[in-house]
């Protein structure tokens, strides 16, 4: 919940402003606020004071005399988010500036993905000592985030697929307890698309949605005119569960031939494996070690067997999407995780099933892209998220007064 703008003071209400906005003058501080401008003079200088925000002159050498058109911007090292992303043997940390720049990254050994509070309490010990290793006070630190790999109710709970109907793991509250700071727990494949919306593969696009392609499992993320959707319960995107071979194998959500089942990379290896035992032809021969990107190697150089797996998944892949972007109107689709290794043959055919199948309103709009945002986008774009809210609940102002 964000702190409602007519009970904050002045000063939270300008640096919000700035923060949103990415920079403002302090003319266009008045119009946005309905301040007057000797107000705005006076709260300007009390927030450089307290480190919160700079202004263009500040860097390298300005004098800070402080004209109404010089520029003012949240000053980056005012504080710090860290931002995790953790599933089956992943996990990845971010830290960011005030402003969500991604200052250090790493992807480590992940502890047993089990819903607990002690795998809470492991992560809580992993994030701190990520952050002493960068050389940052945990004091500074002003918000976390942890984007899992499973359900996530909207009150921030851990809702494990692998214990349907048990007790949810109450994540946010124990962290924030633990860490005495805002946290925030999110689905992956939000927080995925969150950073792919900023700064990815889907700038500037309104109405967009991500899908997130795992070893496990698949989600996505979508954004309608601007904003991400997001239930009021917090489950949602479960795309990986639409039946699109309605004879296929049956899935843990007790429906038969799910998406997820047919296209995540194990399932595309066993597929090709079972082809090759069948006597198909294929420079990957049976018995080597077959991976998902050997498969990909393969099908980019010509190998007819191991492209047509590809192929098959892109068949699944836009019998799902093309009624999901029926529903949503959303003409572009970006796809990461490990199918961006799949070439740019994969995205076409997958582009053109997608036209062919959706209304035809949207289908000369449709574009599919991969995701373009290194392998710490999901622990970015929760770190984005946490520190939306943080600025939003004065998170930030509050403890410079300290
Ligand atoms: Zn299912």
């Amino acid at each position: 919940m964000n702190t409602p703008r007519s009970t904050r003071n002045s000063a939270d209400l300008l640096v919000q402003v700035i923060y949103e906005r990415g920079q403002a003058t302090r003319a266009e501080l008045g119009e946005h606020t309905g301040l007057s401008l000797n107000t705005i003079l006076r709260l300007v200088s009390e927030l450089r004071g307290r480190g919160l925000i700079l202004e263009s002159r500040d860097a390298p050498d300005g004098n800070g005399r402080g004209r109404p058109s010089d520029m003012l911007r949240i000053n980056p090292a005012c504080g710090y988010a860290v931002g995790l992303e953790f599933g089956e043997s992943r996990l990845t940390l971010v830290i960011t500036d005030a402003v969500g720049g991604v200052l250090h990254w790493t992807a480590t050994d992940a502890p047993p993905f089990v819903p607990s509070t002690s795998t809470l309490d492991h992560l809580a010990a992993l994030a701190r000592d990520f952050a002493a290793a960068q050389g940052i006070d945990w004091h500074h630190v002003r918000t976390l985030s942890l984007a899992l790999h499973d359900l996530v109710s909207a009150e921030g709970e851990w809702l494990s697929w692998s214990n349907l109907g048990g007790e949810p793991v109450p994540a946010r509250a124990h962290l924030e307890a633990q860490l005495a700071m805002p946290v925030h727990v999110e689905d992956v494949s939000r927080a995925f698309a969150e950073a792919e919306f900023r700064y990815g593969a889907g700038r500037g696009a309104p109405d967009q949605i991500a899908l997130l392609i795992g070893n496990q499992g698949v989600g996505s993320g979508a954004f309608l005119n601007g904003a991400l959707m997001k239930s009021a319960s917090g489950i949602g995107g479960e795309i990986g569960h639409i039946v699109v071979e309605p004879d296929g194998g049956l899935c843990q959500c007790g429906n038969h031939g799910c998406l997820v089942n047919l296209i995540v990379t194990h399932a595309v290896v066993a597929r090709f494996e079972d082809r090759l035992a069948h006597g198909l032809l294929s420079a990957i021969k049976s018995g080597e070690d077959i991976t998902f990107a050997r498969i990909c190697q393969a099908a980019e150089l010509g190998d007819k067997a191991a492209y047509t797996v590809l192929q098959e998944s892109a068949t699944y892949i836009a019998r799902a999407l093309a009624s999901t972007l029926n529903i949503l109107g959303a003409p572009l689709v970006i796809i990461g995780g490990q199918y961006r290794q799949a070439g740019s043959r994969f995205l076409d055919d997958l582009s053109i099933q997608l036209s062919q199948q959706v209304i035809p309103v949207l289908a000369h709009q449709v574009e599919v892209r991969y995701a373009e945002l290194s392998e710490y986008a999901s622990a970015w774009g929760g770190a984005l998220q946490a520190l939306d809210r943080a600025w939003a609940n004065d998170v930030f102002s509050r403890q410079a007064a300290r």
